[in-house]
């Protein structure tokens, strides 16, 4: 199986919710991070409706999650995480959104992006639909100079993003072996206090169980597998 190629070495994840990243694609991440890849985590909400705790009000809740999503990332050698505040439960992939991600990507000009598969057949959660679909558009804004013109001063130039990896997704056509990596990517995940609960172990379970299924086809013990475009 080919390699990413090496000098593709700066990565983006577009993501609906703090913890989407570690659900999804983190045992890739931390890899990549290891070997030497600058990574960026941009968060479109702050997750704020993730809670059924009526004490918890969405203000306080958003700050927790951005937390937990921060101390996840540092776990995985992420460098940075951005955070959009969108509404949590009512993103769409509206032109301002996209407008911002086109923005980000011409700034940060990521090789890679990473992002949640927006096709995937009963997906029903429209914030990972809307997510999916604003990184992809805006992976195609961010090249052609004639869209969002007026972003394009002083140094910033239209941005050709090399390489999309769309993880949950039912046409995984790439996957990478995470065997060495999964242990990371669980411990990150538990660092999302408020939504894995206590019960770590059941769900780290979950985990492995799925990552060996996913391993069965590529022949790895542990892996993620992903819709891979190369443009
Ligand atoms: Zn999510």
């Amino acid at each position: 199986m080919p390699e990413t190629s090496e000098t593709l070495d700066r990565v983006m994840v577009i993501a609906a919710h703090p913890d989407d990243p570690e659900f999804g694609c983190a045992g890739t991440v931390v890899k990549w991070a290891q070997a030497g890849k600058a990574i960026t985590y941009v968060l479109l909400t702050s997750g704020d409706k993730g809670s059924h705790d009526p004490d918890l009000r969405p203000g306080r809740l958003a700050a927790l999650r951005e937390d937990e999503q921060r101390a996840a990332a540092r776990d995985l050698g992420v460098q940075q995480a951005i955070f959009l505040r969108y509404p949590d439960g009512l993103l769409e992939n509206t032109l301002e959104l996209r407008r911002q991600l086109s923005n980000i990507i011409r700034h940060h000009r990521p090789h890679i992006v990473m992002t949640i598969d927006p096709c995937r057949p009963y997906q029903l959660h429209p914030d990972h639909r809307a997510a999916g679909q604003a990184a992809l558009d805006a992976i195609y804004a961010a090249r052609e100079w004639y869209i969002f013109p007026e972003q394009l001063v002083g140094e910033v130039e239209p941005w050709r993003v090399k390489e999309a990896y769309l993880f949950w997704t039912d046409n995984a056509d790439y996957w990478e072996d995470i065997s060495e990596s999964i242990e990371t990517r669980i411990s990150a995940l538990a660092q999302h206090a408020s939504q894995v609960g206590l019960d770590m172990e059941k769900l780290a379970e979950r985990i492995r169980k799925r990552a060996r299924e996913t391993g069965e086809q590529p022949g790895y013990e542990y892996a993620e597998g992903f819709k891979r475009f190369r443009f």
